[in-house]
């Protein structure tokens, strides 16, 4: 980039909360299904009906405000942002612009080894419009309203970023933040997030902000990146030619790594806000806000730092054990079981993480005992199973639906390591008479070549010799 250039970026999060229903009705949220099927005359906005709050996405955007440092606002109110466009039947969205449920936040985010500050302006609740579906041969639209009503908290930050990087870190903490409290998943690529950004340029130094351009709904980080580097050089661009940036609404088109003009920007008078009659003030009293903080779960970085302290676990291992929620728990679970600290890291980030993998599984898509785990862990640590036939038992513990018995499956399919060391002794003089050239290594004073000898045994033996075992027995026929 110009350093004789800044960009200067503000976003407008939207993130679909995890509730079971909608945020004015009883409809499922669930994502799918046949269109117009999980509509009712709510959320179809039918004259006469009228909307009533779902307690829950009240709850979870409390949750959010303080997770965000946000202040809580204790009389919070609905209004009406009006717009004719066919995604929304009622012609126009139940939103929050005079009282919004959270304002004055921040997140702060690292980036290149510095602690960056991103202020949040505001944090409103609103209700999701439906899809379009534009047919391909003529000039049909059909409209599908499932995800009408869907319950939606749209973050507004400051325009405090200066570059794409602290944009993805910031997603990420905000991922983090909500995946770890359970109030939503997340997923930029099924659209559970979405991130409006809005950008403009200036000359270093410069105090005053640039005209600014807003690119709606981009589905990856990746994208966003591009997007944001893509546009900073249009702008660049235009003011050295000596243009002018128009305020406009622009689409990026990822696949061509351009953005287009789509309107010119609308502002909040076009929309004609007004507080929304049918739905009455909510009082979110101090204590309940006090009980939702105390309610707060241990977050990524707190987390993090306790995983070092309290298991000596390097950094990296403690960050990559705390990136999901739920393979942190796991983690600490098999541990109170007894699992050893360390090599039940090793088993997570490692093993368990390649099987995963595999089998194109995530930690939403297992059930997982931790006792079980822990059990695994153990019998390959202290040498009861060998570690290639744990690795596969782990593979095969997370196709199942969590009923799973390691110590059945590990007797049944006889991968116990008996210890029984009938056939030992000759197994090892064996060993040693065909290995010549390892043996006088050993015997020259390479101590590694041991190891080598000990897995032809452990061979033979097809899992049955205990490695200690064989290691002492070799060890001592190779001293006569
Ligand atoms: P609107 O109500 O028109 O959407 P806002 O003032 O609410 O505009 O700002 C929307 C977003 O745009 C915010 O995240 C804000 O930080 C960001 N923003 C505002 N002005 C600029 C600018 N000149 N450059 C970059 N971002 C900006
Ligand atoms: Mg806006
Ligand atoms: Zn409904």
């Amino acid at each position: 980039m110009n350093t004789e250039w800044e960009v200067v970026i503000g976003l407008e999060v939207h993130v679909e909360l995890a509730t079971k229903s909608k945020i004015f009705c009883a409809c499922t949220t669930e994502f799918g299904g046949a269109p117009n099927t999980h509509c009712c005359p709510v959320c179809m906005g039918m004259p006469g009906t009228l909307p009533v709050l779902n307690r829950q996405v009240l709850a979870y955007a409390v949750m959010a405000g303080l997770a965000l440092n946000c202040t809580i606002e204790n009389e919070t109110r609905f209004d009406r942002k009006n717009y004719f466009y066919p995604d929304l039947p009622k012609a126009y969205q139940i939103s929050q612009l005079y009282r919004p449920i959270a304002h004055d936040g921040y997140v702060d985010v690292h980036v290149g080894g510095r602690e960056k500050r991103i202020r949040i302006h505001e944090m409103h609740m609103e209700e999701d419009a439906g899809k379009l579906i534009h047919s391909e041969y003529g000039n049909e639209t059909y409209p599908d309203y499932n995800r009408c009503g869907v319950p939606l908290l749209e973050i507004v930050s400051e325009p405090d970023f200066g570059s794409a990087e602290e944009v993805s870190a910031y997603l990420e903490k905000i991922r983090s933040l909500f995946t770890y409290m359970g109030i939503s998943d997340c997923k930029m690529q099924e659209g559970s997030m979405r991130a409006d950004v809005n950008l403009s340029v200036r000359r270093a130094g410069e105090k005053a902000l640039g005209t600014r351009t807003e690119m709606k709904n981009i589905n990856s980080i990746k994208a966003i990146e591009r997007a944001i580097a893509d546009e900073a050089d249009r702008q660049i661009g235009l003011l050295l030619r000596g243009g002018c940036v128009t305020q406009e609404t622009r689409r990026w088109d990822d696949d061509k790594r351009s953005s287009y003009a789509m309107r010119s920007k609308e502002n909040a008078q076009d929309y004609r806000y007004f507080p929304e009659p049918d739905i009455p003030v909510i009082f979110v009293e101090k204590e309940y806000i006090a009980a939702v903080r105390d309610s707060l779960p241990e977050f990524m970085e707190e987390k993090r730092e306790r995983f070092m302290r309290q298991y000596s676990l390097s950094d990296y291992d403690a960050g990559l054990l705390t990136a999901d929620r739920k393979q942190a728990d796991l983690y600490e679970e098999a541990v109170d079981r007894g699992a050893p600290p360390k090599a039940a890291a090793n088993w997570l980030i490692v093993q368990l993480a390649r099987a995963m993998k595999d089998l194109g599984k995530d930690f939403e898509g297992i059930a997982i005992s931790p006792c079980e785990l822990a059990k695994l862990i153990n019998y390959v640590e202290e040498g009861k199973v060998n570690r290639k036939d744990g690795i596969d038992v782990l593979s095969e513990m997370i196709q199942t639906d969590g009923s799973f018995d390691v110590a059945q499956y590990v007797q049944e399919h006889g991968l116990f390591i008996t210890g029984d060391s009938e056939g030992l002794l000759e197994a090892v003089r064996e060993v040693i008479l065909s290995n010549d050239k390892a043996v006088g290594e050993y015997k020259g004073g390479k101590e590694k070549a041991i190891g080598f000898l000990v897995g032809q045994v452990m061979r033979r033996g097809s899992g049955k010799f205990h490695p200690v075992a064989v290691r002492e027995a070799m060890e001592k026929e190779l001293k006569k």
